[in-house]
């Protein structure tokens, strides 16, 4: 009974992750990247032309508004949906774009980085995602070096869940100490990373990495079993802000 018990479970991760659709996928094989469109007409949007990740380059200087972190709530929970390892977050954490306010949800990890900055691939990448209102996505994009290790990845992984498994967080993970302390940041308007792929998202990476020790980095890729990162996507004719 292990299967249809599994199946059920990575339905209901998926619609936390925001994917509506619960045709498999994976980020090798037959159901790899390169399939990912054809796998469901919910999937249609991964062939698209505005899709994340990128490689980050050719700048254009538009005196970036700062991004109004508001993150007081903690965290509720910690969930492996076999994609990623994932934090969701207390309703009350915003921060505020273009005059809108935007929601934080949750956030998880991807190793090694999905997006590059000037070609270069960092050894994680950590995605705070954000809705408002209308369902508009945000995702604030920070990657990770190897060095000291990360006070929240120390929390997080302490009670880190296997494939199929939600904990209910015994110590409190602040979403801001997945921020760097300088917060400037390049802009460029993408998709989600996964299935279905949706465009419109608005993606926010912070300039600034942070650091995570080779253990954590290490503990997040022994329980996935894989890597978990999108290659990059064309970037056509999207603008890269800074
Ligand atoms: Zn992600």
């Amino acid at each position: 009974m292990k299967g249809p018990l599994l199946a059920v479970g990575l339905l209901l991760f998926s619609s936390a992750a925001f994917s509506s659709d619960g045709a498999p996928w994976d980020y090798s094989g037959d159901t790899g990247p390169d399939q990912w469109a054809q796998l469901s007409p919910e999937y249609g949007a991964c062939a698209g032309s505005n899709q994340s990740p990128i490689n980050l380059t050719g700048f254009i200087d538009a005196e970036l508004e700062p991004i109004a972190f508001n993150y007081e709530a903690g965290s509720e929970e910690i969930l492996n949906n076999g994609h990623t390892v994932q934090v969701n977050t207390l309703p009350g954490s915003t921060i505020t774009v273009d005059d809108i306010e935007f929601e934080l949800k949750q956030f998880h990890f991807h190793v090694p980085s999905e997006n590059l900055i000037h070609g270069e691939s960092y050894p994680m990448e950590g995605h705070l995602v954000h809705a408002d209102e209308d369902g508009n996505l945000a995702v604030v994009a920070v990657m990770v070096t190897e060095g000291q290790a990360s006070d929240a990845l120390e929390k997080a992984w302490a009670q880190m869940p296997e494939e199929g498994e939600t904990l209910a967080l015994s110590t409190d993970i602040s979403p801001l100490d997945i921020l760097p302390s300088d917060r400037d940041y390049y802009r460029f308007n993408g998709s989600l990373t996964t299935p279905p792929c949706t465009e419109g998202v608005r993606w926010l990476v912070m300039k600034q990495p942070i650091s995570a020790s080779k253990e954590q980095i290490d503990q997040f890729l022994q329980v996935m079993g894989h890597h978990n990162n999108r290659p990059v996507q064309a970037v056509n004719a999207r603008p890269v802000l800074e």
